[in-house]
């Protein structure tokens, strides 16, 4: 999907969580928690690979001509952290043309100095809703569960899992 100046962060948060709605329900079982985004990853025939990496790369989307898509994840990091990148990286794969190839590379230092940029805009939110598909994310919430428990149950970081009520409007 072509990229347009006018689209501004909360059209591509649409996009993005939509997107990634889309995708559980045609690769995901309805409601099982926590989502597995490597075996997304791979049923949308996506290699999915760790690889030991520089402190600094969390991970990184490439493709070859005439070869698979692979998403390559920096191996030293915690297990939540991996599974970030790796539905993160399915996020910048979502936008990507079939017939592209390309290398791009997610670093941590880059992490806050991105924040502006459409496409990282876009794989976060992918990230966030495929990891906390909202209906199961709001189901626990209303349990009364705090950040620091939800991101136990979905398998993501506190801060993740926090930064997700806020965007759904439950902080
Ligand atoms: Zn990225």
């Amino acid at each position: 999907m072509p990229l347009y100046i006018a689209e501004v962060p909360s059209q591509i948060k649409k996009e993005a969580s939509t997107e990634a709605a889309q995708l559980l329900e045609i690769a995901w079982s309805p409601g099982q928690i926590p989502v597995d985004p490597v075996a997304i990853a791979r049923s949308a025939g996506i290699r999915v690979v760790e690889a030991k990496l520089d402190e600094d790369t969390l991970g990184a989307l490439v493709k070859a001509p005439r070869e698979d898509p692979v998403i390559v994840i920096n191996e030293s990091d915690q297990d939540n952290r991996k599974r970030f990148t790796c539905a993160h990286e399915l996020g910048h794969w979502m936008r990507r043309s079939v017939d592209d190839e390309y290398t791009s590379i997610d670093l941590r230092s880059d992490l806050s100095r991105t924040g502006n940029d459409p496409e990282e805009i876009f794989a976060n939110e992918f990230a966030a809703s495929l990891l906390m598909p909202e209906t199961e994310f709001r189901a626990q919430h209303d349990l009364g569960r705090n950040p620091k428990l939800l991101a136990i149950e979905f398998k993501v970081s506190p801060e993740a899992a926090a930064f997700r009520l806020k965007n759904l409007g439950l902080a």
